[in-house]
């Protein structure tokens, strides 16, 4: 699904890593007629393009981004929408069982997945932080809206060198 610049948060996110014990990669892992796939295409609730299909090259990371061995992986969406990681994907329960209690968040989009990631990460509890210039939003009006809500809501903003 494009997002305006969307791959420059690969480099971003590739050297961030290397700075983290735990890596979590989460991925939308939809049905073909999954229910959020719309003709034509709003790009906003309930109406995107087909994306990430199980199993097919759209649901796959990018051969630049380096995904380490023991990353943990979470598909979600299979058959509802689901934009947060937190979702009924026991990422939650796999985090508290590793003792973690703060979480820095990249990726895509910033107004939709990593808005939903990251305000359930304040709401179950982790010191929750958005690495922004790993991230892009579909709009820049969604996005500004975005980030005011995660700030407003507790999520703290940093960027790729304060990992460091
Ligand atoms: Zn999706």
């Amino acid at each position: 699904m494009p997002v305006p610049s969307a791959d420059q948060v690969i480099p971003v996110v590739n050297r961030a890593m290397c700075h983290f014990d735990t890596i979590v990669f989460s991925r939308d892992w939809h049905e073909s007629d999954h229910c959020s796939f719309g003709m034509p295409p709003e790009f906003r609730d309930g109406s995107w393009p087909p994306h990430c299909v199980q199993d097919s090259p759209g649901a796959e990371f990018p051969g630049s981004m380096r995904v380490p061995l023991d990353a943990l992986l979470i598909s979600k969406g299979e058959t509802e929408e689901s934009y947060s990681a937190f979702g009924q994907t026991g990422l939650k329960e796999q985090l508290r069982a590793k003792r973690i209690t703060r979480i820095f968040i990249a990726g895509l989009a910033t107004d939709y997945c990593v808005r939903a990631t990251a305000i359930d990460g304040v709401r179950a509890g982790f010191d929750t932080w958005l690495v922004t210039d790993g991230c892009r939003g579909v709009s820049p009006e969604s996005t500004q809206a975005a980030l005011a809500e995660m700030e407003a809501v507790g999520v703290h903003f940093c960027r790729s060198e304060d990992c460091e």
